[in-house]
């Protein structure tokens, strides 16, 4: 079990289930895998959390456990198939270039052992291979006619017993477990506080609620209200559920369909498609990079390779800690360092404010994103941020944009209410001032008890000044 932390729903644990020999589900705590530089406590420990919860709830039914194991993923699963006398061992694909390149070592040597290992796709809706253009079944390049062919493709159905059903696993008792290691243990501090709960059940109680056509006016308006981060719950939250498998895209796919047969306006429906898009989205990032693993650290258009880009340490500093003077990007910053997850809205303006505004590298930006959000996920987070770096990238036209970062925060903040929920300093400022609070007289700031330059910092660049900036960077990337 690795990126499909759960029971239900799960097509490789149905596969093991459906040969119909006792089942071992094991966890590995690879340290090669915590050793990625950009590892962070808030992924590893909603991911050691979901394991737990999982073997919690079987062993509370009597139902089996998960055996966890800590080594290099090769070495553990030989000796516990040799333990078991196993010759067979299935797993989910993850289509990520790393795991893809670790995983075909893994199945190399142990077939070289007589041990087969078996992949089944099951992390994304439809995969990577599945949805190809009509006229010479290569990969989409562009989101649109990807997502336009994700509709109209027939989604697979759930597999298995529905939640909250228990599968019959028959592990055998007593097979030695390593208790999974403390956070502290591997050098990380445990995050205060996490905006999504870990485990199966969490993730089936948030989808609940969310499809609550009565009670869940956010998911009946979220077309309009997804792009309004002072909205609590305007957005599902269930993308570190999505990030670690305990819940799957079918179940959540079918979730939609039935919320879409019960919805009784033009609005509700609207909004459920768009948020269906949404998973649209997160395939089309997944196979993008599944078939060009290169995006990973390069741009899509080489071109864009050689920017030279800003080195200044003080301004990701600033950036990072949510002190650049722009509201809405310290928000979003806090946002994100307190509760390890960021509105999708916010991020793209944080994004953007990075690379269009401090002319910093956008993979800095990833990377300190991965090593933060609680769904940090190489193809997701890729995807947005070369799209708000507008590397050439795969998205509608017009592909280059530079966000105005007052204008978005005036959009999509309007009562400046996300902003003063993050930044305590800003809570007595008026609703006029909250984007621009540098605007404010002596006299306004006293009362406002904010002093800028003190209580909040003023503007640490001129938007205006950088975006002329960056267009001649980008022009002159692109004129060679
Ligand atoms: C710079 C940047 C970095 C990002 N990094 C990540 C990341 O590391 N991991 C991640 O899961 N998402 C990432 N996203 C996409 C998006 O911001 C989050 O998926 C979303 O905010 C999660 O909140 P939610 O579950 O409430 O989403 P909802 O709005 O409820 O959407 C439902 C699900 O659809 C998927 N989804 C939604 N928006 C996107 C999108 N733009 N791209 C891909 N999938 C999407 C998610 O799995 C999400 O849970 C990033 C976006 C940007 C602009």
């Amino acid at each position: 079990m690795r990126r499909d932390l759960r029971l239900n729903d799960n097509r490789a644990l149905q596969a093991a289930l459906d040969s119909g020999v006792p089942v071992v589900p094991l966890f590995i705590a690879d340290p090669t895998i915590i050793a990625v530089p950009n590892m962070g406590a808030a992924r590893l420990h909603f991911c050691y959390a979901s394991v737990r919860a999982l073997d919690e709830r079987l062993r509370a039914a009597n139902a089996g456990y998960v055996v966890t194991r800590r080594g290099p993923a090769v070495d553990v699963l030989r000796d516990v198939a040799a333990q078991l006398g196993a010759v067979r061992i299935v797993a989910n694909r993850d289509y990520t270039p790393l795991a893809q390149r670790r995983d075909g070592a893994v199945q190399q040597r142990l077939a070289e052992a007589g041990i087969r290992l078996d992949f089944y796709e099951d992390g994304t809706l439809f995969a990577p291979d599945e949805i190809l253009t009509k006229s010479n079944q290569t990969p989409y390049q562009v989101y649109g006619p990807y997502a336009r062919r994700w509709f109209q493709a027939t989604p697979p159905a759930p597999v298995g017993a529905a939640w909250p059903a228990l599968p019959p696993l028959n592990t055998p008792p007593d097979l030695p477990t390593d208790p999974l290691p403390a956070l502290a243990e591997l050098g990380f501090e445990p995050p205060q506080r996490l905006a999504q709960q870990p485990g199966e059940a969490a993730a089936h109680a948030r989808l609940d609620e969310w499809f609550d056509l009565r009670r869940n006016d956010s998911v009946r308006q979220y077309a309009t209200q997804r792009n309004l981060p002072a909205v609590a719950g305007g957005t599902s939250e269930l993308s570190a559920h999505l990030r670690f498998g305990t819940i799957s895209p079918r179940t959540l796919f079918q979730a939609a369909q039935d919320a879409l047969s019960r919805s009784n306006s033009d609005e509700c429906t609207e909004s459920i498609q768009t948020w269906l898009s949404e998973l649209a989205w997160r395939d089309f990032y997944a196979q993008l990079l599944f078939h060009q693993p290169r995006l990973l650290r390069e741009p899509y258009d080489r071109d864009f390779a050689d920017l030279p880009w800003s080195g200044e340490a003080d301004l990701f500093e600033a950036w990072r800690s949510g002190t650049t003077g722009y509201p809405i990007v310290d928000a979003g910053m806090r946002q994100l360092n307190q509760s390890h997850w960021m509105h999708n809205r916010v991020r793209m303006i944080t994004a953007s404010f990075l690379v269009k505004d401090l002319l910093i590298a956008w993979q800095r930006g990833y990377d300190y994103f991965m090593a933060t959000l609680v769904d940090g996920d190489p193809a997701s987070n890729n995807g947005g941020w070369q799209w708000a770096a507008s590397t050439g990238g795969p998205s509608a036209q017009p592909w280059f944009r530079i966000f105005n970062p007052l204008s978005q925060s005036k959009k999509s903040d309007p009562t400046g209410d996300y902003i003063r929920r993050w930044i305590p300093a800003l809570r007595d400022v008026p609703t006029r001032f909250i984007h621009t609070p540098w605007q404010m007289s002596e006299r306004q700031q006293a009362k406002a008890h904010c002093r800028i330059g003190t209580d909040y910092p003023a503007p640490i660049v001129d938007h205006e000044e950088q975006r002329e900036r960056t267009l001649q960077l980008y022009r002159r990337a692109k004129s060679g």
